[in-house]
C-alpha cells in the first residue's frame, strides 16, 4: 500500500498560513486565521465525495440536480485542544457533521501520547472519520487517536492537518499507511523538543493565549 501524503498548496490557504507563522500575529487573528483555513482545508479533503441526482424544481424549469450521495454524516474527530481550532471552521463547511474528541497530551519528556478524554459518535465504526489536529510533528498523538478509532472498528479514515514535519509523517505512515494525510505544508524537521521548524510555535498557545 502507498501511503498517501497530500499538501494542499491553494493560494488562500499558503497566505493564511504565512500570517499564522509570523510570531507577533494576535491571538485573535491567529484563531480567525485557523478557522478560515479549517474551512479551505476541508473544502479539498472532500473533494472525492459522491454525488447522487434529485429531480428538482427551479423558479424557470425542472432539473436533476447534483446533492452529496453520503447518508450518513461524516465524524470529525478533533484532537484536543488544538484540534478545536480547525474543527470551528469545517464545521462551517459541514454544519451537521458528527464530532468526535480525543484528548491526549504530550509527556514533556517522551512526548508520548497520553489520553486524558474520549468521546466519539456510537456509530462511528460505519462512518467516514476526519481526524483533525493542527501540527503533525512527532506524530504520537495521531498514531494514539487513530489507533484508538480503528479499536471500534472504522476504516475509512483521513488525517488533516495544517502544518506536518517529514518526521511525524514517516512515524504516522509506518502505523498507518492506509491512512491518508493531509496537509497545508511539510517544513524542515523537529527541533529537540519536538517542536516544528520553521513551524508557527505551539498551536494550542497561538490559539488560546495561554503563553
Ligand atoms: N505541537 C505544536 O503545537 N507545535 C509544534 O511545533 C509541535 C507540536
Amino acid at each position: 500500500m502507498t501511503a498517501q501524503v497530500t499538501v494542499i498548496d491553494h493560494p488562500f490557504v499558503q497566505h493564511k498560513l504565512t500570517l499564522m507563522r509570523q510570531f507577533d500575529t494576535s491571538t485573535a487573528k491567529f484563531r480567525q486565521l485557523m478557522k478560515e483555513v479549517g474551512m479551505l482545508l476541508a473544502y479539498e479533503v472532500t473533494r472525492d465525495l459522491p454525488l447522487k441526482y434529485e429531480p428538482i424544481k427551479t423558479p424557470i424549469a425542472p432539473m436533476n440536480a447534483p446533492m452529496l450521495a453520503s447518508e450518513k454524516k461524516m465524524v470529525v474527530v478533533s484532537i484536543m485542544r488544538a484540534g478545536q481550532g480547525l474543527l470551528d471552521g469545517i464545521l462551517e463547511l459541514m454544519p451537521s457533521a458528527r464530532v468526535g474528541h480525543i484528548g491526549l497530551y504530550r509527556d514533556p519528556t517522551t512526548y508520548v501520547a497520553i489520553e486524558y478524554y474520549l468521546k466519539l459518535p456510537h456509530d462511528v465504526e460505519h462512518r467516514d472519520i476526519l481526524v483533525v489536529d493542527p501540527m503533525l510533528a512527532t506524530g504520537n498523538s495521531a498514531i494514539a487517536a487513530v489507533d484508538r478509532i480503528k479499536e471500534l472498528g472504522s476504516m475509512s479514515i483521513k488525517f488533516l492537518c495544517l502544518l506536518a514535519a517529514p518526521e511525524g509523517i514517516k512515524h504516522f505512515h509506518e502505523h498507518h499507511p492506509d491512512v491518508p494525510i493531509y496537509t497545508a505544508a511539510i517544513d524542515e524537521k523537529l527541533d529537540e523538543y519536538g517542536y516544528i521548524v520553521p513551524g508557527l510555535g505551539d498551536a494550542g498557545d497561538r490559539l488560546y493565549g495561554t503563553k
